[in-house]
């Protein structure tokens, strides 16, 4: 069910329990900013989500209130996970759903990093 991505943050959502170690993720990289592990339901060969540390709804809410420091250290993540996992070349996607219409279901800004294969032109 897709979430209103005007809602507060919700500390009990799942990837702030990921983020705390509540609940098991696979990790695929973290920082200071950042955490990144592996889509629990991968719509391409590769999925990878990535998400801030901070507590962010929705790139909405990231974009207008993060500092410039967590906005800088998050993209310069996002572009590391995908180049360490080598999908520069021959490429991939980004995605951020945000909201209603954008079929965002969980309440915490995440990226999707889809790669290791050709992908078509719109992917959920
Ligand atoms: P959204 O639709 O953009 O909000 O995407 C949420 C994503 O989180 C989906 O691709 C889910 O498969 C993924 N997801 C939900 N729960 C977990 C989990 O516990 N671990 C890893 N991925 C998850």
């Amino acid at each position: 069910m897709p979430i209103d991505a005007t809602q507060p943050y919700d500390d009990e959502n799942i990837f702030a329990k990921i983020l705390r170690g509540e609940i098991p993720s696979t990790k695929v990289y973290e920082d200071e900013w950042a955490y990144a592990f592996e889509d629990i339901n991968p719509q391409a060969a590769i999925h990878t989500l990535v998400i801030p540390k901070g507590k962010y709804v929705s790139w909405d809410d990231f974009s207008t209130t993060a500092s410039d420091a967590e906005i800088a250290g998050f993209v310069r993540a996002v572009g590391k996970v995908a180049r360490d996992k080598g999908l520069v070349e021959p490429g991939y996607r980004l995605l951020a759903n945000l909201g209603q219409h954008g079929g965002q279901e969980v309440p915490h800004l995440h990226v999707h990093i889809f790669g290791g294969e050709s992908l078509g032109r719109m992917i959920a």
